[in-house]
């Protein structure tokens, strides 16, 4: 029996050829007896398109037991139906968990109508999993009058409670968009619940590191509640990273070999198409372009695998500091890159093709300049955009240049709120405004720099509203006149039952660039 440790029947195992390309035949049990429910990570549905979308689970009837399953596949069958009662079942299939990644299963599902609800859930030997919700999205560039969507980021295991899916799942958003901190891969405050990892380096530890995250009711709810659509950043691998190297001094092949294991475990636990999962030269393709109808196009950056290393390090930190550009000439070198030649020439075409009523960029940093100082010169964080001028300034002149209009940023990282105005030249207030921003802040993740950043502000007339001391996430409810974000919070992440409030609403106008207060 599967549940308790290496203690399995074999009698319901027979050898089939794998059904996944490129895994070798293998072993399959097609009608195990499980002793505890195998599906304690709950359900997702990912990356919606007009006719399917993604189903996940992952067999774990001991999620902190790495040796709980036998090293063979597992037949799980899927149903989708219409109703939530799970009675008009309108596509059904087979697939088998591999035991090569940690019994995930990914279901690419296809053939079914746009704009629809649906709902779906898993069967495995005598176990059921719970039922989850999926929606297609409106067939691209068809008519489409409004979408609700959750913006989330930063979501730190050990500093707290994920209560703001809670309130999320209360708004029902139509998706949920996570702009990466999805784990993080170190502890870093007095902790108020545990992950059993301190540091994750092997594909062993960050399998433990998504299992305890997907052990919170919470999160489970909300990937239950709708369709995701998910851009790690940096903690899903480790601190500041970029490319080939970490904060901390680790061999570039040393680090490349972390990346490709914490890779593998993002995938093994996000309802995620195969194509993000690493490849023979370890490199795995996130970004992409969604299009939600004619309403929104939605084009995820992945600013992280391909960009160059972080400028100005010193020896013992390759993670980011705030460094004067008039010193650190390196930052504004014209040939560094954040998305690299291949995503940036994607982006150069894919972004300005067949122009939606709202252009978004979801990227997973703050795109707005933040000059870091008080004291003259211009402060830049080498880890953000503001390390990386030259990239960013070649996504300003394709708005501008290809005239884009009603360009949304959305972002994350930095555990805090930022509304801004990013104009072609932010020094001067009569620039054209190119892209309206939404910074939201962290689920869970502390930030203590309000007093800090507040002091910054008056040199950054661009950001028009700036607020750290709360956890929480953005709400953002489009129509093809107005663009209304709303800024919730979440008072206390220490305790289970936080209470939930409006801190702000802002809304940006069809046609008419830069967020006013709504
Ligand atoms: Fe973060
Ligand atoms: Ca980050």
């Amino acid at each position: 029996m599967i549940g308790s440790r290496r203690q399995f029947l074999q009698n319901a195992a027979l050898w089939a050829a794998g059904a996944v390309a490129a895994l070798a035949p293998c072993r399959v049990i097609a009608a195990p007896t499980f002793l505890n429910d195998p599906f304690q990570l709950g359900v997702a549905c990912g990356d919606p398109t007009s006719d399917g979308f993604v189903l996940w689970t992952r067999l774990a009837p001991d999620p902190f037991d790495p040796m709980a399953l036998p090293p063979e596949a597992i037949a799980v069958n899927w149903e989708i139906a219409t109703d939530r009662a799970m009675k008009k079942i309108v596509l059904r299939g087979q697939t088998l968990a591999h035991p090569e990644f940690a019994h995930s299963v990914h279901v690419d599902v296809n053939g079914l109508a746009p704009g629809r609800e649906y709902f779906y859930r898993f069967h495995t030997g005598n176990a059921v999993s719970r039922i989850g919700r999926a929606l297609t999205w409106p067939t691209p560039r068809a008519p489409a009058d409004q979408v609700r969507l959750a913006v989330a980021s930063c979501q730190a295991y050990d500093e707290g409670y994920f209560s703001a899916y809670r309130d999320m799942v209360a708004q029902d958003p139509a998706f949920i968009l996570h702009l990466g901190d999805y784990v993080y891969e170190t502890t870093r405050a007095v902790p108020v619940r545990r992950t059993p990892v301190a540091d994750a380096y092997t594909l062993e530890e960050y399998r433990l590191l998504h299992a305890v995250y997907k052990t919170d009711p919470d999160l489970q709810a909300a990937h239950a509640h709708c369709p995701w659509v998910y851009m790690w950043d940096d903690h899903e691998v480790a601190n500041d990273y970029a490319k080939d190297q970490a904060e901390k001094t680790q061999d570039p092949a040393t680090f490349v070999k972390r990346r490709i294991a914490a890779y593998q475990a993002v995938y093994e636990h996000m309802p995620l198409r195969i194509s993000a999962r690493a490849d023979a030269n370890g490199r795995a393709y996130m970004f992409q372009r969604m299009d939600y109808g004619d309403l929104a196009a939605l084009t995820l950056l992945d600013l992280r695998q391909f960009r160059d290393r972080i400028a100005c390090q010193t020896e013992i930190n390759h993670g980011g500091r705030v460094v004067d550009t008039t010193k650190c000439t390196e930052v504004t070198d014209a040939k560094r890159t954040v998305l690299g030649d291949t995503q940036e020439r994607w982006f150069n075409t894919n972004f300005i093709k067949n122009p939606a009523a709202w252009n978004v960029i979801a990227q997973t940093l703050m795109l707005s300049e933040f000059d870091q100082t008080t004291d003259g010169g211009y402060g830049v964080f080498t880890d953000s955009w503001g390390g990386y001028p030259a990239a960013r300034r070649k996504i300003l002149n394709l708005v501008r240049d290809k005239k884009v209009a009603n360009t949304i940023s959305l972002g994350g990282d930095i555990h805090s709120f930022f509304v801004s105005n990013i104009r072609d030249n932010d020094k001067d207030e009569r620039s054209n405004i190119l892209i309206s921003e939404f910074v939201g802040t962290s689920i869970t993740s502390e930030s203590t720099n309000f007093d800090l950043y507040s002091g910054f502000l008056p040199n950054n007339p661009q950001i028009k509203f700036f607020d750290d001391r709360k956890r929480g996430y953005m709400l953002c409810d489009v129509t093809r006149a107005v663009w209304k974000t709303t800024l919730r919070t979440v008072d206390d992440v220490r305790v289970r039952d936080g209470r939930f409030a409006t801190l702000k609403t802002f809304a940006v106008e069809n046609g008419k660039s830069g967020v006013q207060a709504g």
